[in-house]
């Protein structure tokens, strides 16, 4: 199976782990690219030192969700979707679900 690139900004459901079954929106990646932040899943506790606002304690933060463990979300079956890559007329490679025809990319 070719895996599929995910991106900012997708809709993701956790296919494994103490997440497994939810979803979440992309936040960003780990530098290496091997995990991503999921929008208020894997939430992690951590202390942070007061700001200038002087705030400071405990926070939650998003922790690192393991790529292969992710799978993109089709917006319109609303379900995790077969996604293949379609070449564009002017030679764009967009990421199109295999049930819906759904575009996945811009
Ligand atoms: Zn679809």
């Amino acid at each position: 199976m070719q895996k599929i690139k995910l991106k900012k900004g997708d809709v993701v459901k956790v296919l494994a782990g103490k997440e497994q079954g939810k979803s979440g929106k992309i936040l960003q990646f780990s530098k290496d690219r091997t995990r991503a932040y999921v929008e208020k899943l894997s939430m992690v506790k951590r202390h942070q030192r007061p700001d200038a606002k002087g705030k400071g304690g405990i926070v939650e933060k998003e922790g690192a969700i393991h790529m292969s463990n992710l799978a993109l979300v089709c917006r319109k079956c609303n379900s995790v979707a077969r996604v293949g890559y379609r070449i564009l007329e002017d030679g764009r490679k967009v990421r199109v679900c295999k049930k819906c025809k759904e575009m996945h990319d811009e």
